[in-house]
């Protein structure tokens, strides 16, 4: 393929997230609690037994930082944290049944973070639990999860079936130690394997893996030989990132030395050789950052055109209301966007005042 420069150069600029229009650096800061409230119960009102709801649970800890982290989290080690956690987004989730006047009709659950495997077994259960108790969950329903490779155990994996979890998402970014070494990502591929042979064991009938090309230290061959390890093992979807370098947003970057990462023309190589594996490999281009084999849902909406995209990404499961719980967490009620508090300290305020929300945009 032949590259164009000046129009690379022209585009390789950062630019925000694409999953949500208006993006996010347009919204107009501002909150209006009462009309939060008002625009969340009527659009439940309308939606809920005609598609039901979504709801993305945000779990922000994690054990390690990653060098390349874009995401909100809070590095920490204790474990004691889980619970604090636990009653807060529990009491969220209380506050908005508060302005439900019905059963919800879930259709989706997605936990992301951070890390939820951070969270034991026990405590995802218990918040899983307390959420589906008064609700009713679906027939088509899909519970989601993305998980570390390194910290999803057997009693997680087990757990999450049980719930009803089936798919499942890993960040694997890169197999190669040298990359993993400069991300701050020591991940065994042998942990990858074992986190896939296991899920498909306990029934997850999709399991995707994110990969990150444009990270310090890759190189052709590298990418090449990670994609090759992870075609072994044959997941159902790959979400094939943009390393986003945004250092003065993003301080954790600044971590490793600049002149670590590939040019921009290496960068679309290191893209272009990954589209080819995948496709060779089986794989759809399904478009923005994915790829899935032709037996996996994503696919199969891709081709009958109901594909679906939210702030958790591509779904299956189309619903105008997406009710985001935890900190930072973004809700979408079809006319109106709301972000939660972003901080954490914040967050916790909040929900011991009976606040919902920090943020609030009209579109
Ligand atoms: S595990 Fe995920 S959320 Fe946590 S620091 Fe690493 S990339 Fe960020």
């Amino acid at each position: 393929m032949k590259i164009d420069l000046s129009l690379l150069n022209k585009y390789n600029v950062p630019a925000p997230r694409y999953t949500s229009y208006p993006t996010v650096p347009f919204w107009k800061e501002g909150l209006d609690a009462e009309r939060w409230k008002q625009t969340f119960k009527e659009e439940f009102l309308k939606n809920n037994h005609r598609e039901g709801i979504s709801l993305y649970l945000h779990l922000p800890f994690c054990e390690f930082l990653c060098t390349y982290c874009g995401c909100n989290k809070k590095i920490t080690n204790n474990h004691s944290v889980e619970q604090e956690y636990l009653e807060a987004i529990i009491k969220e989730w209380k506050l908005y049944r508060q302005l439900m006047n019905e059963p919800p009709i879930i259709r989706e659950i997605h936990l992301g973070g951070g890390t939820p495997t951070f969270f034991s077994p026990g405590n995802l259960e218990s918040l899983i639990d307390t959420i589906v108790k008064r609700s009713i969950v679906h027939p088509h329903h899909e519970f989601s999860i993305e998980a570390h490779p390194n910290n999803t155990t057997t009693g997680h994996l087990k757990t999450l079936s049980s719930l009803g979890f089936r798919r499942i998402s890993y960040g694997v970014q890169d197999n190669d130690p040298e990359v993993q070494h400069i991300i701050n990502r020591i991940q065994p591929f042998e942990n990858v394997q074992r986190a896939t042979e296991e899920a498909r064991k306990f029934g997850f009938k999709s399991v995707n893996f994110d990969l990150i090309y444009g990270l310090p230290k890759q190189t052709r061959e590298t990418i090449k030989k990670t994609i090759l390890q992870t075609l072994e093992l044959r997941p159902d979807r790959i979400a094939f990132y943009s390393y986003a370098h945004v250092p003065w947003t993003n301080r954790v970057q600044r971590l490793f030395d600049e002149n670590d990462l590939p040019s921009a023309e290496e960068k679309l190589n290191l893209y272009i050789d990954g589209k080819k594996l995948f496709v060779d490999a089986g794989y759809k281009d399904i478009g923005m950052d994915h790829f899935a084999l032709q037996s996996d849902d994503l696919y199969k909406a891709w081709l009958d055109g109901s594909l679906h995209r939210n702030f958790m990404g591509y779904t299956t499961q189309k619903t105008s209301l997406l009710l985001g719980l935890g900190v930072s967490s973004i809700s979408d009620a079809g006319i109106a966007f709301a972000q939660n508090n972003k901080a954490l300290h914040e967050y916790y305020e909040s929900i011991a005042k009976n606040e919902l929300v920090t943020w609030l945009f009209f579109k």
